[in-house]
């Protein structure tokens, strides 16, 4: 099973974490930039976090065999912030670079007047770059979150069909599929969707335009819940065309609109900017110690 994780945040995970995910088919992620929980204090902070999302991260991905790209924005938890809202103007001279194949996650948290300016900016940003966008939808009040979403990408430059809009579930597949967008399914142990939830709406509704992703981060997830559905999917009589089309073809043919993917891993580095991620010499001595972070 070939598995390309749409929407995980690997800057929070360890180096288990990719051996398990490349183990269990993940061969491709894409890195949302997000808010770090801890609130940032100014645009520098996003800057070095966007290089980190460019260099260090995929640097590390292909260490263990996955293909990683991303996706930059301001994040909605902190688009309401005065001493966050000017990473907008920087975000032109990152959105060129070769590893960003979407404008996200935007969107909204709070649904404030302030978020509203936020999303619409970053849409138009997308569209001036010819790049598709991963938006975003609330935890709290989905159905009214998702319409006022829907509402924002209508009056936007950028057509539904260069539009994800994630952490969909039962209260919104369908508006949103009639909206022409795709659709995304976050699939987390405990709250929004499970296993058993995602491979009902798949047979409601048809692998047509869905992606399901782990939304792995710092919080209680798991980056193997991609390779769950699949094999729940399987259990449940699905065909491997279909878990091709939801874990690999779909996500592959979305970033795709981008122009920028880049599947092919062929001989990683071992260092980045002299760093490595290894500590020290491995024990079998076969590798040469390399500079450490
Ligand atoms: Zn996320």
């Amino acid at each position: 099973m070939r598995i390309f994780d749409p929407h995980i945040h690997m800057t929070s995970r360890t180096t288990d974490d990719y051996e398990a995910m490349h183990a269990a088919g993940v061969r491709a992620v894409v890195e949302p930039s997000f808010w770090l929980g801890q609130p940032r204090t100014s645009p520098a902070s996003f800057l070095d976090y966007f290089d980190s999302l460019l260099g260090w991260e995929p640097f590390r991905a292909a260490q263990y065999g996955i293909a990683h790209h991303c996706t930059l924005a301001l994040n909605p938890k902190e688009a309401g912030d005065p001493r966050c809202v000017p990473v907008l103007d920087e975000l032109p001279r990152y959105l060129v670079k070769d590893q960003v194949v979407a404008v996200g996650e935007i969107g909204y948290d709070s649904m404030t007047p302030a978020e509203d300016t936020a999303l619409a900016v970053q849409l138009q940003l997308a569209a001036d770059h010819q790049l598709p966008a991963l938006v975003h939808t609330p935890h709290r009040d989905k159905p009214a979150g998702l319409r006022r979403t829907l509402d924002v990408v209508r009056e936007s430059a950028l057509p539904p069909e260069r539009v994800l809009v994630d952490h969909l579930n039962e209260t919104t597949v369908k508006e949103a599929k009639d909206s022409g967008c795709w659709l995304g399914f976050s699939v987390y142990p405990d709250t929004k969707m499970d296993e058993q939830r995602m491979v009902a709406i798949l047979r409601e509704y048809g692998p047509e335009q869905v992606l399901v992703n782990s939304a792995a981060d710092w919080g209680r997830s798991d980056p193997l819940k991609t390779r769950r559905v699949g094999d729940l999917m399987l259990a449940e009589d699905f065909t491997e065309d279909d878990v091709d089309r939801v874990l690999w073809r779909n996500p592959v043919a979305f970033y795709g609109l981008s122009g920028r993917l880049n599947l092919d891993l062929a001989a990683p580095g071992t260092t980045h900017e002299g760093n490595s991620v290894l500590r020290g010499v491995p024990k079998d001595g076969t590798t040469t110690g390399t500079a450490e972070a």
